[in-house]
């Protein structure tokens, strides 16, 4: 190792920063973060730290560097644009044995500021040993995506419960146990994912430590994820996390490949799709699988295709498991709709235009109950989910109940996924259209004046490229 990575205790220390423009300002800001007294030495402020020192946030020594000003200073750091200026702090502060920091220069510098995530009380931070900053600012692009949100109040819990678990379990391996559980088990992943409150959470932390000294046997849980449209970089960066650390994932026909590529490499992967023509597996079997897996103990993903709560039974499924006493936490994805409106450019509630838009579904017997009245009326959006197979029907009931023919729709197929078409016309002609393109599923059909005449991501010409032939 180049450098021992520290944390330092800044509160009430003071802080020596030479130079008063905009790098100043940010190592200041930095420092008065952690608690610091800092002192600025340069004859003129700009901004920022002006507003500062009028705020009396800082102590300012209007005047060129002298030695002297690092009186009383835990720290050093150099920041004016002036070599000459930076290269006297730096003899200033090593004389004194001072830690000194001269930014960007590299060699000149007794400690190096890192890149850093902040989860308060959790800190990482990242360097590279003054080699390559940027470099460090990726890596840390990097970490923030997989860090959760949440993991500060994680680690604040488990400080507040330190002495508590101590006088309760006074061996040192049962402690350990009893804090990899909790931390690999459900508790702390619905804290981490929002699905429950801190106060929730130390009662039943309580319950388990009183009730069973923390060598509980591993809860099984589910998590329903939405795995958005199709593309894998519209999955969440709570879904990337949860999808890093599950046993097995159930996943359905819609769920892409280049999704399920993002599950952790050794998690079990489980097809429970219902394909068309083939075995089917029945809703009840899914429940059945649900709680097996759960009742093992596993981290199950139940990864579904958009929103785990649209038009995707998610909701059966939270309900069985919630009668089972499993917990559940839920992770929202972006619906096909919002992906198909995004990929083929509709603004589904353009103003003048649109005052709402509508999920639908039209789907088997169920069409029939709809309020055709209500979706054929002007100044909405409407996007029929499941619908391909239903078009002319649609189309006609939409005409039958006042909808004029020559209103604008749209058949979005495969959104968000490499080959996504699409193509538009009007009411009286979109079924004609899409037979032309052979549109196939997956695709949603949206009706409305919001549909522009030119998609984006649509065919040059229609009929070219060959439809597959899956049906809805
Ligand atoms: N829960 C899902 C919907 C499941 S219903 C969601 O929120 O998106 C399945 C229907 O969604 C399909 O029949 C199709 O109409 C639509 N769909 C899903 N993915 C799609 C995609 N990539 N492109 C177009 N339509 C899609």
């Amino acid at each position: 190792m180049d450098y021992l990575p520290v944390f330092l205790d800044l509160r009430e220390r003071t802080v020596v920063v030479a130079g008063g423009g905009e790098v100043a300002l940010r190592k200041v800001e930095l420092l008065r973060a952690a608690g610091a007294r800092v002192r600025v030495i340069a004859p003129t402020l700009t901004g920022g730290l002006a507003s500062l020192q009028l705020a009396g946030h800082i102590e300012h020594r209007a005047a060129e560097f002298a030695p002297a000003n690092l009186d009383g200073a835990a720290l050093v750091i150099a920041a004016t644009d002036n070599p000459q200026i930076n290269a006297a702090v730096h003899a200033a502060a090593t004389a004194r044995g001072l830690f000194v920091n001269v930014v960007d220069d590299a060699e000149l510098c007794s400690f190096v500021m890192p890149a850093i995530i902040d989860r308060s009380p959790v800190l990482v931070a990242v360097g590279t040993a003054g080699n390559a900053p940027v470099l460090a600012r990726h890596v840390r692009a990097l970490l923030e995506t997989v860090l959760p949100q949440r993991l500060g109040l994680l680690a604040a819990l488990a400080g507040r419960w330190r002495a508590r678990v101590r006088s309760a379990l006074p061996s040192l391996p049962a402690r350990r146990r009893f804090w990899d559980n909790f931390l690999d088990g459900p508790l702390a992943r619905q804290l981490l994912h929002g699905s429950a409150e801190v106060a929730d959470i130390e009662q039943q932390l309580a319950a388990q430590l009183a009730y069973t000294g923390g060598t509980r046997a591993k809860r099984g849980e589910v998590w329903l994820i939405g795995a958005g449209p199709g593309d894998p970089d519209l999955l969440t960066l709570r879904a990337q996390q949860l999808l890093q650390q599950c046993d097995v994932v159930l996943y359905d026909r819609l769920v892409d490949a280049s999704v399920l590529d993002r599950v952790r490499r050794d998690a079990e992967r489980v097809f429970v799709g219902k394909e068309p023509g083939q075995h089917r597996v029945t809703q009840e079997r899914i429940h059945a699988l649900l709680l097996e897996y759960a009742g093992r103990g596993l981290r199950v993903a139940r990864l579904k295709g958009g929103d785990p709560l649209i038009f995707g039974r998610g909701g059966e499924e939270l309900a069985v498991l919630a009668a089972a006493g499993i917990p559940v936490t839920i992770v929202p994805g972006v619906t096909a709709a919002l992906g198909a409106a995004a990929g083929a450019g509709i603004a589904l509630t353009q103003r003048g235009l649109a005052q709402s838009v509508t999920f639908v579904t039209a789907m088997g017997e169920a069409a029939a109950a709809l309020d055709w009245r209500s979706l054929a009326a002007p100044l909405q959006t409407v996007v029929f989910y499941m619908g391909v197979a239903q078009l002319p029907r649609i189309v006609e009931r939409l005409i039958a109940h006042g909808a004029p023919p020559d209103r604008a729709a749209a058949l979005v197929e495969r959104a968000t996924l490499p080959g996504q078409r699409a193509i538009s016309g009007r009411l009286y002609d979109i079924d004609a259209r899409a037979r032309e393109a052979r549109i196939s599923a997956p695709a949603l059909l949206v009706v409305g004046d919001t549909v522009p005449g030119a998609l984006m991501g649509s065919l040059a010409s229609a009929g070219t490229a060959a439809g597959s032939s899956k049906s809805e």
